[in-house]
């Protein structure tokens, strides 16, 4: 039976496929969380979760969340625009100052991949500067507008220093969605190491304030602990 294997060769070509699955499913179990070098949750076991609020500071919105933050006694992370961050000094200080974590959210809110490389580059490197110049601090995280990029430009954050992150939770606040849909999206979605996408600056109505204000409560009755994305990481 010259095409047909043999027993102990069938034995051998499935052991040989049993380590080949072992060894491909725990990188195929990771690739849900790591695309490339861009994070969207940290998994894990560890009961905690990340808030995050795009596109501020905005001057009556941000320090409302602020408050609401530091009743609770808890840190989130703001991706903060240059255009906004210029405007609105004080309210960085204000979040450096309460322990929060600040991320890169380019200068003007540019879809990087939809703009040439270099001014891709150019909007990274401009909010970089100014955190550096003008409060010491040096941002880690970089949030793509629209959570919009490509290898080229996730390579250029990397070799800056920073994680490229999107979200594994989207409130939709942008979109005026009421504060009852925002608290059913998070309490009903919520896994461990979730980054959980806000808004601080929306044009127009927000609720997120008000959704936050059922949240923050509920999550930590379930045993929820809040913290930046970069302690979510374990970077920090
Ligand atoms: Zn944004």
């Amino acid at each position: 039976m010259p095409h047909s294997m043999s027993f102990a060769n069938k034995a051998r070509l499935s052991a040989a496929l049993a380590v080949l699955i072992s060894l491909v499913l725990p990188v195929r179990a990771l690739a849900w969380q790591w695309s490339g070098n861009v994070i969207s949750s940290a998994g894990g076991r560890r009961k905690a979760v990340a808030l995050t609020f795009d596109d501020g500071p905005h001057p009556v919105k941000t320090p409302e969340i602020l408050e609401l933050l530091s009743d609770y006694g808890i840190h989130a992370t703001f991706f903060v625009t240059g255009d906004n961050a210029s405007r609105y000094p004080e309210i960085i200080q204000q979040e450096i100052d309460g322990g929060h974590e600040i991320g890169n959210h380019t200068y003007s809110h540019v879809f990087l991949k939809k703009v040439p490389f270099e001014t891709a580059k150019s909007e990274i490197c401009a909010l970089d500067d100014l955190m550096l110049e003008n409060f010491e601090y040096k941002p880690k995280l970089l949030r793509p507008p629209g959570g919009l990029y490509n290898d080229k430009i996730c390579r250029f954050a990397n070799d800056l220093g920073y994680e490229v992150v999107l979200w594994s939770i989207d409130t939709k606040d942008w979109a005026h969605t009421s504060a009852s849909e925002i608290t059913d999206t998070v309490i009903n979605n919520v896994k461990n190491g979730d980054i959980i996408l806000c808004h601080d600056f929306v044009g127009g109505a927000s609720y997120t304030a008000a959704a936050l204000r059922t949240v923050i409560p509920k999550l930590l009755d379930m045993g929820f602990e809040f913290v930046t994305v970069s302690e979510l990481l374990g970077t920090e």
